[in-house]
């Protein structure tokens, strides 16, 4: 068997990796880079599936670009509903901003007409190949792939190997192969349920002393994981963005989730926020949660520019700030830029690890269990950290754009 990175071996973000064996080619995920503007993966070659792990656009965001091709595309029925909202956005994002887009609407129907979906536990065949599914526990179904022919290889995809509040943490499986993500090596978690109360703790000191905390959160599960910690702390909860169509589909797709009724349960004690009249109302309120996560679009930005002058407010961060985005500058200087217009931003800020990933010390617990003889790293920028904790076996570190035998 040979693999091959089109994207995202070395880095975080434009993943794809082609993998040749029998008489089979198969692409594990397609997706793009965020950036300014966004970054592509390598060209792909004709394949006979793509195999698709979650719906993160760094995962799923060229998909169509495959499938204009009638390439079949495979993946759990909630993976498609959100990748279509994300995708759609994506072609929206690229006419506001003027960068080329890659895909054109049509080509986003042919996604749907090459579908194929399957659900954690099913078996199928390409070439070869018996592939089994199994979750990821990284967002609602996220998938690995478990390749089975003289010998086993699993690719993880995003892995996450501790429980949240939206989905159980992954299981290890037996491999002689394992391609594994490496977005946190070298860097371990503070612990979940402390993480949660200081930023419970956070956002009642904030509020007692007369501010309002804004919570930045991607709309794909952090959104949802957020509302889910905030859901018995009493506080009046308001949720604006694209992390309200999310939640729909999550709770209309019960099997991904760890607990439907306690999802639904914190959607409803938040208020919704749908004019603009809404939102001075929730201006009114004690938390809002609303998108973008890096602060770089949505309603954040309306949010930030009322509140930015009282430092009694708060803008708590959820997610890691890629370099480059209006979060990370928020965090290393207190200012963003929106359109070219620099603003001070007096509010307290403070970063939060609500991560989806497994951590350094839970990926090497993750290997050991998955006890396999050869280990492909990729997605991190700083795999070295990883190799180096899994001394005596065989570590890959592969870069882009060319075959590797496995
Ligand atoms: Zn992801």
């Amino acid at each position: 068997m040979e693999i091959n990175f089109l994207g995202g071996a070395s880095e975080v973000g434009r993943l794809g990796m082609l993998l040749k064996g029998g008489d089979a080619t198969i692409l594990f995920d397609y997706g793009v880079k965020p950036a300014d503007p966004p970054k592509y993966p390598m060209d792909a070659p004709p394949v006979d599936a793509l195999v698709l792990t979650h719906s993160h656009l760094d995962h799923c965001g060229l998909v169509p670009v495959i499938t204009r091709n009638q390439t079949d595309v495979i993946s759990t029925p909630v993976t498609f509903d959100i990748a279509r909202i994300l995708l759609e956005d994506s072609i929206k994002v690229s006419k506001n901003e003027g960068y080329p887009q890659p895909f054109t609407a049509d080509d986003l129907e042919s996604v749907g007409r090459n579908a194929v979906t399957v659900e954690y536990g099913d078996i199928l065949r390409i070439g070869s190949f018996e592939v089994e599914v199994r979750s990821a526990g990284h967002i609602p179904g996220s998938c690995m792939y478990e390749l089975n022919d003289h010998e086993t290889v699993l690719f993880t995809g995003d892995v996450q190997t501790v429980d949240t509040h939206l989905v159980k943490g992954s299981s290890a499986v037996e491999c002689d192969v394992l391609v594994i993500e490496s977005t946190y090596a070298g860097r371990s978690h503070p612990d979940r349920s402390q993480t949660e109360d200081a930023f419970l703790s956070k956002v009642r000191e904030i509020v007692e002393r007369g501010g309002l905390a804004v919570v930045p959160c991607f709309a794909v599960a952090r959104t949802q994981e957020i509302l889910m910690a905030l859901s018995d702390a009493g506080f009046e909860v308001w949720l604006d963005g694209m992390g309200r169509e999310v939640s729909q589909h999550y709770l209309r797709h019960p099997s991904y989730l760890r607990s439907r009724s306690d999802l639904q349960k914190a959607l409803r004690r938040s208020k919704v926020v749908r004019s603009q009249s809404g939102r001075e109302e929730a201006l009114k309120g004690d938390v809002i949660v609303t998108t973008g996560g890096m602060l770089d679009g949505g309603p954040v930005l309306f949010y930030l520019d009322r509140l930015k002058e009282d430092s009694r407010n708060g803008v708590l961060l959820t997610g890691y700030q890629v370099e480059g985005t209006n979060g990370r500058s928020l965090l290393e200087s207190g200012t963003i830029d929106v359109r070219g217009v620099t603003s001070n931003i007096d509010c307290e800020v403070e970063y939060f690890d609500f991560s989806a990933h497994a951590g350094h010390d839970e990926l090497v617990e993750f290997v050991d269990r998955c006890d396999p003889s050869t280990v492909v790293l990729m997605h991190g920028d700083a795999r070295e950290a990883l190799a180096e904790a899994l001394e005596g076996r065989r570590c890959l570190l592969p870069d882009e754009g060319r075959w590797h035998p496995i």
